[in-house]
């Protein structure tokens, strides 16, 4: 059984599905819409909803190919990836809303008839015999109900409260900055990929969003909302522009208050196990990283596809007691690495973005600038975008 119809989640009810394994997705939400995701996925993730044949449904919706990463001090280049030139036949990621990914999957999944999900269905507590997981209780409307499971996948995302109900030791630390995101339709002309461009203390992040937006965000110090209640908009206005002129006409158009704004509180968070007997946790559950290079989802469904295999394994070894913690013991190490990577690149960007004072500064320009004329440059980047399948350079 899984808990949470998140891009962890419902990839994994339909891998699981798909050999003919029983499986129940509980989602504690009616539908797919949420107030936040992720909606840049990394090549690695498309490569394998390619391999899954998902891609072909969202290639009917249409999404925004991301295939550049390019990094500015004001309008001198300091650091760019070009997705062309990666050494894997899947050459970009997309950005799409994430419920589009989520309906693709699932609906792939029903065709399976082991496949069962239950939206509206809020996980509120686990069966334990023994110390050990045994199964959940969750409310659906008025009625609490349980169920029996050999095997519990906690994919309840950040926020997973049977990671407490557990046990699982949770490290979570709070961001010093806060997140400011808008959203502006795209100048005409606007060729950019991804794009960070910093100057002296001040950045902006700006991702192309599909159908046709710029998705614009900026660390501001921590304590948002007394920040923003301090300035004005034209402030904020002027302070983005600053460093990206190209900005103002439709900030000045779209966004006439803090309003118009989202302000994100930003946290991480690691568990130290991620299994215990009779459950594993995957996806944001086990790892909460920053938001800063768009990893959240390609890590999320890479923990469900390099999972599968022990889940079989268990299954049939275990016949119908839980499954040990112990069982799991390689897959958490194998996921451990590539998270604590990709949490350690992430680290030398949110420094990159922090830096404050002139030397911090020049450091930041010097450094990147190294960075781009580095021979591994590729190598690094591919590990960091395609994760487990770096190395699977097939075209499907
Ligand atoms: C500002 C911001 C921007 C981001 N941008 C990107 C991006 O562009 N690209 C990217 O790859 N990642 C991005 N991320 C991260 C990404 O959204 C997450 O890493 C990813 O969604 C994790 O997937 P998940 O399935 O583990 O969890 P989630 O997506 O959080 O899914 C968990 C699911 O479980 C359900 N659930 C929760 N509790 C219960 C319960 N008790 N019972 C039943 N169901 C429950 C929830 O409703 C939800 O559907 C961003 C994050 C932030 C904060």
């Amino acid at each position: 059984m899984i808990v949470g119809g998140g891009p962890a989640g419902m990839l994994m009810g339909l891998l699981l599905a798909r050999e003919n394994i029983d499986v129940l997705v509980l989602e504690k939400n009616k539908s797919l819409e949420r107030d936040f995701r992720g909606e840049t996925i990394a090549p690695g993730s498309v490569y394998l909803l390619k391999k899954l044949g998902i891609f072909r449904e969202l290639e009917k919706h249409g999404f925004v190919k991301v295939n550049k990463i390019k990094m500015y001090d004001r309008d001198e280049k300091l650091f760019s990836v070009d997705f062309d030139r990666f050494d894997h036949p899947q050459k970009f990621g997309i950005d799409i809303p994430q419920p589009v990914v989520l309906e693709a999957i699932k609906q792939q999944a029903l065709k399976h008839p082991n496949f069962h999900y239950i939206d509206g269905a809020l996980c509120m507590d686990l069966l334990k015999e023994n110390d050990q997981v045994v199964g959940v209780r969750y409310k659906q409307e008025q009625d609490v109900k349980e169920i029996q499971s050999q095997l519990v996948i906690g994919a309840e995302g950040r926020f997973s409260r049977i990671r407490s109900l557990a046990g699982f030791r949770v490290k979570k630390e709070n961001f010093s900055r806060d997140l400011i995101w808008f959203k502006v339709p795209k100048p005409a002309n606007w060729e950019e990929g991804n794009l960070i461009k910093v100057h002296k203390h001040d950045h902006v992040i700006i991702l192309p969003t599909y159908p046709n937006y710029l998705r614009v965000g900026t660390y501001i110090p921590l304590g948002g909302s007394a920040y923003i209640k301090s300035k004005s908009i034209d402030w904020f206005i002027d302070k983005v522009c600053r460093i990206e002129p190209r900005l103002r006409e439709p900030m000045k158009e779209h966004i006439t208050s803090w309003e118009d704004t989202t302000l994100l509180k930003i946290f991480t968070a690691h568990v130290d196990e991620w299994a215990k007997d009779g459950i594993i946790l995957i996806g944001d559950s086990a790892h909460t990283l920053s938001p800063i290079l768009g990893q959240g989802v390609n890590l999320a469904m890479q923990d469900a596809y390099e999972l599968l295999p022990y889940v079989k394994d268990g299954l049939s070894t275990y016949k119908n007691r839980p499954i040990p913690a112990s069982h799991f013991d390689e897959f958490v190490s194998k996921r451990k690495q590539q998270v604590s990577f990709v949490s350690g690149f992430q680290a030398q960007q949110e420094q990159n973005l922090a830096a404050s004072s002139l030397i911090q500064c020049a450091i930041r320009k010097l450094k990147m600038r190294v960075l781009d004329r580095l021979p591994f440059k590729y190598a690094v980047m591919e590990k960091l975008q395609y994760g487990i399948f770096a190395n699977e350079k097939v075209e499907v």
